[in-house]
């Protein structure tokens, strides 16, 4: 049984890591570095936490004072770990060395910031710590003009914060339409417009070319054109950070990812390394859709990897995790925007034909009052007939669906399978007495049979 647990990284993968740990083990000696100056805090949240709608302090869900006292976990924050030495099994951290039975490296991901002029001009951020939040939020105190690179979900939550804030939002996207990896045209449609109409513009197929200032930025140039504004903000994406795991010679994957057995131990030259896991946004993951290597790179995920890599560092009786269909959820202005398994965009990345069914309703039902527009799409391959992913669009209600379409999906489920097995709950003030998923399968059906 390992006694003395390093872990690297107090995100969700790195606190769930350490608390599982912990928990599992409680004589064991657990310690985290991280580079942060919070922990345990959702970056999920901060889009509303630069808006003022949430507190900071209420995104951090404990203190290192509380894990000290409540969980007897040691945090060393604002300390980065410099070298690992996995001969001599110890860590270098601050200028000490600190020695280990079970690493877990949670060093998680970085905004890819696209090689362009100007990046690093004042007034330019990334979105990925609450020090990031609290940057933003003071910086946009004497701004008026925002522009967002990225249209994905984080640019979007950021893009209506923004807005709400009575700031002018430009978002620039290098692709034809938002979220474009993960939804669907049509789907991202919908948010789009909605997101038009607040008076948020849109300037799409244009690849941010420079960022322009003199001290500060004070425009921004794409699609040849010269967008004036005071703040500029990357949400251009994530990247798994690989420092350490390169550093340590483990394998990585083609999704430039570290490749992780169902024990979450990485891999050198193939061979598992045993006494070091990893967890979160710099895993390769395995998808449940197709076979083969995908990303996922959410919190949900994280967590999940985390506390299974705390549990492995401590235990001998393993725990294993499986492969993602990787459900994601987004409240974007009124809408809220979910998938689950592949969008057409991912499914042609992996050289299938899919077929879709789409159905339109409303969350409640019709006669009860506050129902909101609900749309919801399913696809399958149309070779097998298997349900592949699904989308939905909704006023609200919208993660409770996804999950159980992302059942479907996990379980390999066809078509004319989830029609006859799926079971709907029904309530007027919560649902329709069918729900409209169903109709998405009755016309996916159809469209398979074309
Ligand atoms: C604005 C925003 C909104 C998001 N919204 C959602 C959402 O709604 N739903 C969802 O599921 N996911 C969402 N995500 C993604 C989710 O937050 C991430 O997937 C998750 O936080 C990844 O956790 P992690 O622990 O792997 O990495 P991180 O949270 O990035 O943690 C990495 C840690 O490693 C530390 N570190 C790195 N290198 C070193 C070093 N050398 N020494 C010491 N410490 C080091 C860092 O300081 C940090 O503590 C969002 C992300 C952002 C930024």
């Amino acid at each position: 049984m390992a006694n003395e647990i390093i872990v690297i990284g107090s995100g969700a993968a790195g606190m769930s890591a350490a608390s599982a740990a912990k928990s599992k083990c409680p004589e064991a000696k657990v310690t985290v570095f991280t580079e942060d100056e919070d922990v345990a805090y959702s970056p999920c949240a901060i889009p509303w936490g630069i808006e003022g709608k949430i507190p900071w302090e209420g995104l951090v869900m404990h203190t290192p004072e509380f894990y000290a006292k409540e969980r007897g976990i040691d945090i060393h924050t604002r300390t980065t770990v410099e070298s690992v030495d996995d001969e001599s099994k110890t860590v270098t951290a601050g200028g000490a060395q600190y020695h280990y039975d079970s690493l877990v490296i949670a060093t998680g991901g970085k905004v890819f910031v696209p090689p362009i002029s100007g990046a690093n001009l004042k007034n330019v951020f990334v979105v990925r710590t609450v020090r990031d939040g609290k940057n933003i939020q003071a910086a946009l105190k004497d701004a008026t003009r925002v522009v967002i690179g990225g249209a994905g979900v984080i640019g979007l939550e950021l893009a209506v914060a923004f807005k709400e804030m009575g700031k002018e939002v430009t978002v620039v996207e290098m692709m034809d339409q938002v979220i474009p990896r993960i939804a669907d045209r049509d789907m991202a449609d919908v948010i789009q417009k909605d997101l038009e109409g607040r008076g948020i513009r849109f300037v799409m197929k244009a690849p941010l070319q420079s960022v322009n200032g003199q001290d500060k930025v004070e425009s921004v140039s794409a699609a040849g054109e010269t967008i004036p504004c005071d703040v500029v903000i990357f949400a251009t994406g994530v990247r798994a950070n690989l420092e350490i795991p390169k550093a340590l010679g483990l394998d990585i994957g083609h999704l430039n990812a570290v490749i992780a057995s169902p024990t979450m131990n990485p891999y050198r030259r193939g061979r598992l390394v045993p006494d070091i896991f990893v967890a979160g946004d710099l895993v390769q993951c395995s998808s449940a859709v197709m076979p083969g290597a995908t990303m996922s790179q959410l919190g949900s995920t994280a967590v999940k990897q985390g506390m299974i890599a705390g549990t492995n560092a401590v235990c001998k009786d393993k725990v294993l995790f499986g492969e993602v269909a990787s459900p994601w959820v987004s409240c974007i202005g009124d809408n809220q925007i979910a998938g689950t398994g592949l969008s057409k965009g991912l499914a042609s990345w992996y050289g299938i034909d899919v077929a879709e069914g789409k159905a339109e309703g409303t969350t409640r039902a019709r006669y009860y009052p506050g129902g909101l527009p609900y749309r919801v799409k399913l696809l399958a391959d149309r070779t097998s007939h298997r349900i592949v992913g699904g989308q939905i669009v909704a006023g609200e209600g919208a993660t409770g669906r996804i999950e159980w379409i992302t059942m479907a999906v996990v379980c390999g489920m066809t078509a004319e399978d989830f029609l006859v097995k799926a079971e709907t709950a029904y309530c007027p003030p919560t649902s329709m007495v069918r729900d409209p998923v169903l109709w998405a399968a009755e016309d996916l059906i159809k469209n398979l049979k074309q």
